[in-house]
């Protein structure tokens, strides 16, 4: 079967042939439809640092998918052949103290599709039953195959009550433009979002941002202002990975604040510990997406008017798989879905 794999300790990604999977006991083997690309496939073809610590080479990356059911383990009960599906790129061990408790995203265990394990983008992938979610008629293929980085955002946004609260989120990529239009479904005041890309900030305006900042060339605390917020924020959403952009989100939000943080921060960043105290703030760091609760809740907020659909930029068929790299190094992208069907 196709694959597209790290061929080659060197920049870049392979369209290579390999084996089709074994389809385990309690596996589902999916055949692949579309496939989209993650900021972690990016630092894959990169072959930064966390890249090359982190994956083998020959590994067949991927883990953003939709497709079909084509065979399912004999153990397997509740999927069968032809149903439609996406599913969790996070595989836990099941069996320790969280697993067991039902809070598989803190397992310590996990490992990633197309990072530790064979991955999507290939013409088969083979994930545990558990790990499969069947998807309704009304999610379309690309909305589907996008639902992992919509997880991250949805997991992220909704570890707080935001009805009516005023939101900062920092970093407007594909994940924070998305959690500014799920904070916007369901009820926050205002949803400020600040990046240093303007072609980002649109993007993040289409989807729902009350208030787009770069903060090249604007300050926050004249946002603040302008928004007449007494103090500054109440929530805020690190999305960028930044550390300026964390440091800012810990001045600029108001006392008793909560901040949750996806972007994964440089080794040395540091905090000013004394606003979290002083401010009593409450941080939250993030993790995959919560199993299975956020893709219920984000399946759910899809069918209930959640409108995601500006962030997908680009399509590009597999054989095409560079250009779509490319589309994502150019910083003028929202997400870009690959065809495994053309
Ligand atoms: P992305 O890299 O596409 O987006 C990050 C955005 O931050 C970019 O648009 C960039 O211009 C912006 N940025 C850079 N400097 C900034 C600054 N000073 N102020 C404001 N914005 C700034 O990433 P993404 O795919 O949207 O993911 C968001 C972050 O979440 C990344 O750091 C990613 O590594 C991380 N992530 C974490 C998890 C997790 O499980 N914790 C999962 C997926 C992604
Ligand atoms: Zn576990």
């Amino acid at each position: 079967m196709k694959t597209l794999t790290k061929q080659v300790a060197d920049p870049g990604i392979w369209l290579t042939r390999a084996q089709r999977p074994k389809c385990g006991h309690n596996d589902v083997l999916i055949k692949i439809s579309k496939t989209a690309i993650c900021g972690t496939d990016v630092h894959i073809y990169n072959w930064d640092d966390w890249a090359q610590r982190t994956v083998p080479l020959h590994m067949t990356i991927g883990h953003e998918f939709v497709g079909t059911v084509a065979e399912v383990g004999i153990e397997v009960t509740n999927i069968k052949v032809g149903d439609r599906v996406s599913g969790e790129g996070h595989i836990t061990c099941g069996h320790c103290r969280n697993c067991r408790a039902g809070k598989r995203h803190y397992c310590k265990d996990t490992q990633g599709v197309g990072v530790n394990r064979p991955g999507a983008f290939a013409e088969y992938l083979a994930i545990p039953s558990i790990n499969v979610v069947k998807l309704p008629e009304n999610i379309s293929d690309d909305l589907a195959a996008i639902l992992d980085p919509l997880g991250n955002a949805t997991h992220t946004a909704l570890s707080f009550d935001l009805v009516g609260e005023d939101v900062l989120i920092t970093g407007a990529g594909p994940i924070g433009a998305m959690a500014a239009a799920i904070a916007k479904h369901v009820g926050a005041r205002n949803v400020v979002i600040c990046d240093i890309n303007d072609y980002r900030l649109q993007l993040a305006k289409s989807l729902g941002a009350t208030r787009i900042v770069n903060t090249s060339r604007e300050s926050l605390s004249d946002v603040i202002q302008e928004l007449q917020l007494e103090e500054g924020f109440s929530i805020g959403l690190e999305m960028s990975g930044n550390d300026q952009a964390l440091q800012s989100m810990i001045s600029y939000l108001s006392h008793g604040g909560k901040m949750a943080l996806l972007g994964i921060p440089g080794k040395d960043t540091a905090i000013d510990w004394n606003q979290v105290i002083f401010k009593g703030l409450t941080i939250k760091g993030i993790y995959g997406r919560e199993m299975y609760e956020t893709w219920y809740k984000m399946i759910a907020m899809l069918q209930s008017g959640l409108n995601i659909t500006p962030i997908i930029t680009h399509h590009f068929s597999v054989q095409d798989f560079q250009k779509g790299f490319e589309a994502m190094l150019s910083g003028k992208s929202g997400k870009v879905i690959l065809d495994w069907q053309t």
